[in-house]
């Protein structure tokens, strides 16, 4: 599925059955957008996984849209990832994101029964064969490392272990993602860097934004906050035109692809869209 200057959207799965007919609602609207691929998010506890695999069936065997369903080994069992691969195989879903995930507090994870990192849980499943599989990659480093080089080193571990294209956590700061690209790239890692964009539509995402990847905004989007903060419509087409101004600029300079964090809003996807050079 890879190839140059993709546009992919991110959506969420939901929690229940009752939330599922609106979320099924988004996920159409945002497939007629006709995106190169749409990832679904995988819950934290791994519990809800039967969800991913849902909408990740809808994409792609209704919408007929590729579809990327991520994973995570952090709390499922290396048993359970067996079954999970077998289930998204039968679904005819042949892109994964593989990744660790966040380690829930105070869970303990048996020794030999549980992956300690995304690399192992990349070539178990590119041992198991019919997948194509992401990774995910952090431009200001993982927040668990102590600096961005060694971070990179990690991140080569994970590609030399069958890592076909990487997705980015969110940044605001191109040239924080240049300079990320420029260092994977001398460690040897040759893997398509698809640019992860998540437009910031109202002043309560901000905290967890910030506290989800440690990001550094940069003075434009601080100052559109501190103006508009108490304009939630004036917010959304400040935050929305930004978006839209970092992406035009990264496909001027060659990025591999754009993948957006819908938050399974149809009109942010559209809206980014019908702004950019596409
Ligand atoms: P890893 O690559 O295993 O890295 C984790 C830490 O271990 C890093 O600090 C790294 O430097 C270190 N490390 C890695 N390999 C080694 C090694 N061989 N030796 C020593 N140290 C090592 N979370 C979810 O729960 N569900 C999702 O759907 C989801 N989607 C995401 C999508 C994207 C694009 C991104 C960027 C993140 C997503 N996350 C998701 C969050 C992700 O699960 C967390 O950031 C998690 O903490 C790290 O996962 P990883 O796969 O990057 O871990």
């Amino acid at each position: 599925m890879v190839k140059d200057s993709l546009i992919s959207f991110e959506v969420f799965p939901p929690k229940t059955d009752s939330a599922f007919e609106s979320i099924e609602w988004s996920v159409r609207e945002l497939s007629a957008w006709n995106p190169d691929f749409m990832s679904v998010t995988y819950g934290a506890g791994g519990g809800t996984s039967q969800y991913t695999t849902k909408i990740a069936s809808l994409i792609k065997n209704k919408l007929d849209t590729t579809a990327l369903a991520h994973l995570t080994c952090a709390s499922t069992p290396k048993e359970k990832i067996k079954e999970i691969l077998d289930t998204l195989k039968v679904n005819n879903i042949d892109n994964i994101l593989a990744m660790r995930g966040d380690i829930p507090v105070g869970f303990t994870r048996p020794e030999g029964e549980y992956f300690t990192y995304a690399c192992e849980l990349v070539k178990c499943i590119k041992d198991y064969g019919y997948f194509d599989v992401g990774g995910a990659c952090y431009p200001e480093c993982h927040p668990e490392c102590d600096s961005l080089e060694k971070d990179i080193e990690h991140l080569k571990i994970k590609v030399d272990s069958g890592v076909d294209f990487l997705i980015t956590q969110l940044f605001y700061d191109n040239e924080v993602f240049y300079s990320f690209v420029e260092k994977a790239r001398k460690k040897g890692i040759f893997a398509p860097i698809f640019a992860g964009i998540m437009p910031i539509t109202n002043v309560n995402q901000i905290d967890r934004i910030i506290g989800l990847s440690g990001t550094r905004l940069p003075k434009e989007v601080n100052e559109f906050i501190e103006k508009y903060k108490d304009d939630p419509e004036a917010f959304m087409r400040a935050g929305l035109d930004f978006a839209i101004k970092q992406i035009n600029e990264l496909q001027e300079n060659g990025v591999n692809g754009i993948h957006i964090y819908t938050m399974n809003k149809p009109y942010v996807a559209r809206t980014v869209l019908k702004g950019i050079n596409r």
